[in-house]
């Protein structure tokens, strides 16, 4: 079997540099009251991540708890339709239903060692805070959740599940009231108590060493996926695609083969219903860089520099920023990004469940489109898909939407 990129020597811009940054991206872009806890966390990463027994802790929960491994299934119906070899790396297996939960108890068994008292965290659609919520739980570790209360009311299932694991969730009515808001409320929140509080942040984005150290604990996805592949298949992907939203499932399954030449990396972002700003969410495709929540990065924003709002069907996905390390491959091309719009995550969705009796996330179902999309211009490859969570918490959206639209 082929050396994983671990143990690769010369591996170019593969950890960001002393000042976090990945290339000309990320950084700290943060006011001088939060640096203590950025460095302490820095300090709590360096030390304790790659420590044995942390390393053994996480490997264990992922296990026993998390239900990992994920499964590598075999899509026979959508290679058919697509004319392609088409594989699902299955993060909709993982616990509480998406790839969110690697991360969340990796930082949480940190926030453990580094002797935090409570945790708190931002969320959006809901799906980091569940996870977050959970993973606290197992840990016994208090929880508070900061959530838009716009969201709140578009979630209430989720909002509904983090209070089942004994979470605080605090309405944030300020700003948008959505997920950059929450965000905002999460870091103040942090501000006011950085020693006993652990930030727990859900995607790799953020002041570093977050866009680091998320990515580590999200790399299981890949190391997973070309040891399962090389197993079964005996090659690896000619094509690996994944969603990117902050980037953290995409990160998580590209970063074992970014040193495989052979292997393209695609990124799909979010098209939504056009290409003016407030109908998408392509930050890379239609972005240019500039500065949010802590970091240097590409970023929806108008021609003052004001962030733009976002959009696309998928909750998940609906943010105007990515993480550095997303716009560092793009800017040496190692990683290509394209976009696909509400409807084909829509079709490709319908595609899925019907075909294999998998119903994805609408998160994921970009990844599905996009992977359409290039199995039609490389007719018989190999595409490796992170289907990076289950599609049950969007049976509401599908539904209001009818019938039609995700059937072709
Ligand atoms: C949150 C979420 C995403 C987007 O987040 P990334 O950090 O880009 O991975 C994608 N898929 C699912 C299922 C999600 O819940």
């Amino acid at each position: 079997m082929k050396q994983t990129t671990q143990e690769k020597p010369g591996l170019q811009n593969d950890a960001p540099d002393a000042d976090g940054r990945f290339a000309d991206f990320g950084g700290r872009f943060v006011p001088e009251i939060l640096m203590p806890a950025i460095a302490r966390l820095e300090e709590g990463v360096k030390r304790v991540l790659p420590s044995d027994d942390f390393v053994r802790e996480f490997q264990r929960e992922l296990r026993s708890w998390a239900g990992r491994p994920t499964a590598l299934s075999s899509a026979p119906e959508l290679g058919r339709r697509w004319g392609a070899e088409v594989w699902l790396k299955r993060e909709d297996l993982a616990h509480t239903g998406a790839h969110k939960i690697n991360n969340a108890i990796g930082q949480a068994l940190l926030a453990r060692r580094l002797d935090a008292k409570r945790v708190v965290a931002e969320t959006g659609a809901g799906q980091h805070g569940v996870a977050t919520a959970a993973a606290c739980a197992r840990l016994g570790l208090p929880c508070t959740v900061y959530m838009g209360s716009v969201d709140i009311r578009r979630q209430a299932p989720n909002v509904a599940r983090m209070k089942m694991f004994g979470a605080e969730v605090v309405a944030v009515d300020s700003g948008d009231a959505t997920l950059r808001a929450a965000i905002d409320e999460a870091m103040r929140d942090w501000v006011s108590n950085p020693v006993d509080t652990y930030y727990l942040l859900g995607s790799v984005v953020g002041p570093h060493p977050y866009p680091y150290l998320v990515r580590e604990l999200q790399s299981v996805i890949g190391r997973e996926a070309r040891q399962q592949l090389l197993e079964i298949s005996g090659a690896l992907p000619d094509i690996a695609v994944a969603c990117v939203g902050g980037g953290s499932n995409a990160i998580g399954l590209f970063h074992e083969f970014i040193a495989e030449e052979s292997v393209r990396l695609v990124g799909v972002e979010a098209g939504g219903t056009g290409s003016q700003p407030g109908e998408h969410a392509a930050s890379l495709s239609r972005g240019r860089p500039g500065v949010l929540h802590g970091c240097y990065s590409f970023l929806l924003q108008d021609a003052d520099g004001q962030v733009l709002a976002s959009h696309s069907i998928s909750a998940g996905l609906d943010y105007p920023g990515v993480g550095p390390e997303h716009s560092m491959r793009r800017n040496s091309g190692r990683v290509e990004y394209i976009t696909v719009t509400d409807q084909e995550a829509l079709h490709a969705l319908g595609e899925c469940c019907r075909g294999e009796g998998i119903l994805p996330a609408l998160e994921s179902a970009h990844a599905l489109a996009g992977a359409k999309r290039l199995a039609k211009e490389n007719p018989g490859a190999k595409i490796l898909v992170c289907l990076s969570g289950r599609g049950d918490k969007d049976l509401d959206t599908l539904m209001q939407l009818g019938d039609g639209e995700c059937l072709q």
